[in-house]
């Protein structure tokens, strides 16, 4: 039996073990720690954000976007159907509810129908943006670069301004994936397009620190937030002086050092996902019912995760088929997120015209995307595509 391949595993190949042993040997283990400042600081200088914030995961760091953003209880936001879930959990900590938008081709939000529905289905009025149907107030857009995909914001991000809808980035799964804007020129990493952007370092992705988060902006105003409510939220520190309600969502100094690590490897890493991405794309050309999505024109993408799309996908049966071959063949593929507006907790919420998201998740699978997959493993994965 053949080595199983995993879908995305961490790869731990570089100073994780001496930056670690550091920690464990000077007793810095906890929330405080020179690792964590140079892991922000690191993130800072590769993304160009003017602060970066360490979380103790991205689900913390969006949740704290929403708040420091003004979400507040009985307000909306508009988030995309197609996407892990923990973005749309947030909206719900934050005592808001989510409204459900479509996909494009790119499996990001269709940020055209946002902009129709914007227009035609909400009101502005004392500076704020309403939601004509419920009268609740749309209080951020949370698009998510999926797989690593940016999210098409250019011509959304100008009417947000306008009607005062703070735009709030998942970049969770898109570190190393840049916004090439085309009418500035300038590049822009993905989560420093609109207010405030949110990375994630759970072990799924393109580097890991176990678990972690960052919170990454240029305002310095929301990252003295950010700061303050990710450690407690303390007035003064000796005193235990407290004026609201803060959270224990700081990273670790040993998730940090093994950050620290992982961001050294990065550039390796994205070299790696794009020789992969390209391998797959010619060893499934000759191939009629599957091909690799394509990824927006307008961004360079770190290609995370591949998605492989599936020409006859009548009802999803082929696309279980292909997952259930492969895994008795020790590969494993899994299928997209079910759509969120369909999941138990989010069925009351507004969904707005969405057509294309069913479509989406009934012929797409991710199929192995590590960043230890070597050319012989991709090989591989494609051959038992061919026999299932
Ligand atoms: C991974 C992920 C998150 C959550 O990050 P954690 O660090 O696991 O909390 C949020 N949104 C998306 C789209 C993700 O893929």
């Amino acid at each position: 039996m053949s080595e199983r391949i995993p879908l995305s595993a961490p790869c731990i190949d570089g100073n994780e073990w001496t930056y670690v042993k550091d920690c464990l040997d000077t007793g810095w283990v906890s929330s405080a720690g020179r690792y964590v400042e140079r892991f922000e600081e690191a993130v800072r200088d590769y993304t160009g954000a003017g602060h970066a914030v360490a979380c103790i995961n991205g689900t913390a760091a969006l949740h704290i976007a929403l708040i420091i953003c003004g979400v507040r209880p009985g307000d909306e936001v508009i988030v995309p159907t197609v996407t892990f879930i923990a973005p749309v959990n947030t909206v719900r900590y934050a005592g808001a509810f989510p409204l459900f938008m479509d996909c494009d081709e790119y499996y990001n939000i269709d940020t055209d129908k946002v902009m129709e529905f914007i227009l035609k289905d909400t009101r502005f009025s004392d500076g704020a943006t309403y939601n004509a149907r419920t009268g609740r107030r749309i209080a951020a857009l949370l698009p998510v670069h999926v797989f690593g995909n940016a999210a098409r914001l250019q011509d959304i991000s100008a009417l947000c301004r306008q009607r005062r809808i703070p735009v709030i980035e998942d970049a969770t799964e898109s570190l190393g994936t840049w916004y090439t804007d085309s009418s500035g020129g300038r590049k822009r990493h993905t989560g420093l397009v609109g207010r405030i952007g949110c990375i994630s370092f759970n072990g799924n992705k393109i580097i890991t620190t176990g678990g972690g988060g960052m919170i990454v902006t240029d305002s310095t105003v929301l990252a003295r937030r950010a700061r303050y409510l990710t450690t407690q939220a303390k007035d003064d520190e000796l005193y235990y002086v407290h004026k609201e309600v803060g959270y224990n969502y700081r990273m670790s100094n040993v998730n940090a050092a093994i950050g620290v690590a992982q961001l050294e490897k990065l550039p390796r890493y994205l070299a790696v996902k794009r020789a992969n991405y390209v391998l797959y794309q010619e060893l499934l050309t000759d191939m009629e019912d599957l091909c690799l999505a394509g990824v927006p024109p307008y961004a360079e993408n770190n290609l995370w995760m591949y998605a492989l799309q599936i020409g006859d996908s009548s009802r999803g049966k082929s696309r279980d088929r292909i997952i259930d071959t492969l895994q008795g063949h020790g590969v494993e593929t899994r299928p997209l997120w079910y759509p969120n507006h369909l999941q138990k907790p989010y069925r009351q919420c507004q969904a707005y015209r969405i057509e294309k998201a069913m479509g989406m998740w009934r012929k797409t699978l991710n199929i192995p995307c590590s960043v230890d997959l070597s050319p012989e493993k991709v090989t591989r994965v494609v051959e038992e595509l061919r026999h299932a």
